[in-house]
């Protein structure tokens, strides 16, 4: 296992829909171990593979709670339902974090390791956050795109009332509508 450099925004992979996996071969069992590694290595509760600049359809998630990783090919977003408000942050943006709009229930298929076809049903939580968060990356879109407002990014030991740095927002391509 090898710990892969992470890519930091505006990094073009980070903003370009990923391919979707077509055969779960030995390259992509080495992708996928490498990123558990670099996933713990920079402490993050998931990494899709554009985080490492591999423009493919596969994320990893491990919640503080869970044993295992839980490997994610090919993600599909089925459901998202209810909203909410959440403070967020990425490893390919460090040092900022950012009140975003998520959704309360959010249902996942996708295909695993062994290439076997399953669903996740998170409601709320921290594992409903990482799942838009993850599948988001993986269509381009990074958590500054889903801001509450433009006003509320900011830089990690401010305090909320001072205003953000707004280089990062200038240097940021919009890519969405
Ligand atoms: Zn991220």
């Amino acid at each position: 296992m090898t710990v892969r450099p992470l890519v930091y925004a505006p990094h073009p992979t980070l903003t370009q829909k990923t391919q979707r996996v077509k055969h779960i071969d030995a390259s992509i069992h080495r992708l996928i171990q490498d990123m558990i590694e670099t996933m713990h290595v920079e402490n993050g509760v998931g990494l899709a593979a554009n985080q490492i600049g591999v423009p493919l359809r596969v994320a990893v998630i491990q919640l503080p709670e869970d044993e295992e990783p839980t490997v994610l090919i090919n993600p599909e977003v089925l459901l998202r339902e209810g909203e909410r408000e959440e403070d967020e942050g990425c490893l390919s943006i460090p040092g900022y974090t950012g009140r975003v709009k998520r959704s309360e229930r959010v249902h996942v298929k996708a295909l695993g390791i062994d290439g076997k076809s399953f669903r996740i049903k998170a409601e709320g939580g921290l594992l409903a956050e990482v799942l838009e968060h993850e599948t988001d990356h993986l269509n381009g879109i990074l958590y500054i795109e889903r801001l509450v407002s433009r006003e509320q990014l900011y830089k990690i030991d401010y305090k909320r009332e001072e205003p953000p740095e707004d280089s990062l927002m200038t240097e940021t391509p919009h890519l969405r509508e």
